[in-house]
């Protein structure tokens, strides 16, 4: 996927995201997203697509699978070097790791258990049998998002293994300064005011930071995984793993995900985790 200096293929990089498994007017893991057969090629012998898209596994094998890429992880600064590096350069896949680092960091080792006998495991939600990654989609969301999309363990798992063919990156002066930026704004928000709106708005004009809307908020929730803006009541990853599928969300149609969903000005930004992720930067002191 990458070569010297986390470069990566331009050619194949527009395949992916033109990819488009809806190309067909419905959802086909195994099209080629509507891409030539030559580009398709080319974009999958790059390692930025995948052929077959779609694999599935048992729960037991899923749960692995993440303790793995859990064990593989390098130490935390790691994720937030690349994080910071991706703010201002725009790349947008050095965004991706941290937030499914936060997510792994406390994912137990446990057995299946249905929630109220039903099919889903009360611990992370997978089914028994059956759950399936779309790799090629997950990889998309990492360069075209830069955040964590899918949230099963699977998907967690590999966005982590994919992150982990990266080197390692020092942020520069421009991006430091950036999330330096996010932070303040974040801590000014007014009581009652939510991370959905004035904020993303005020994000989006900090210099040197290009994003949409969608990135700006996989750029918060990012900082939600990390503990930084949480509720009282929800500390969020730091502290302990919490399903996606079954985290309490502030109204049934939000998009926005836990905890940074349940997160209010008032609240500000939790200097412990602050300090935990961001301390070492000089800049953000
Ligand atoms: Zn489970």
């Amino acid at each position: 996927m990458y070569s010297k200096e986390n470069q990566v293929d331009s050619r194949a990089l527009k395949s992916l995201l033109k990819f488009d498994p809806f190309s067909g007017g419905r959802y086909e893991a195994e099209s080629s997203g509507g891409l030539g057969d030559a580009e398709y090629k080319h974009a999958v012998q790059s390692g930025l697509l995948f052929s077959p898209n779609l694999i599935t596994c048992d729960h037991g094998s899923a749960v692995k699978r993440l303790l793995l890429a859990k064990k593989q992880c390098r130490d935390r600064k790691f994720y937030t070097d690349l994080f910071i590096a991706g703010l201002a350069s725009g790349r947008l896949d050095y965004r991706a790791g941290l937030p499914a680092y936060a997510i792994a960091l406390n994912f137990p080792d446990h057995k299946f258990e249905p929630l109220d006998g039903g099919p889903y495991c009360r611990v992370c939600g997978l089914q028994k049998e059956g759950n399936s990654l779309a790799r090629t989609d997950r990889n998309f969301d990492r360069f075209a998002a830069g955040g964590v999309i899918g949230a099963s363990p699977l998907d967690i798992a590999f966005y982590l293994e994919c992150h982990h063919l990266l080197s390692p990156v020092s942020p520069d002066d421009k991006s430091l300064k950036v999330m330096k930026a996010i932070l303040d704004i974040l801590r000014e928000a007014p009581p009652g005011e939510t991370a959905k709106k004035q904020v993303v708005k005020n994000v989006r004009k900090i210099p040197d930071f290009k994003a949409s809307v969608e990135q700006v908020q996989m750029v918060l929730e990012t900082l939600g995984y990390c503990s930084v803006l949480r509720a009282p009541k929800h500390k969020g990853y730091l502290h302990e793993f919490v399903n996606l599928g079954y985290a309490p969300r502030s109204s049934p149609r939000t998009d926005w995900r836990y905890p940074v969903d349940l997160w209010r000005g008032e609240f500000g930004l939790d200097n412990d985790a602050v300090d935990c992720w961001f301390g070492s930067y000089p800049l953000l002191d």
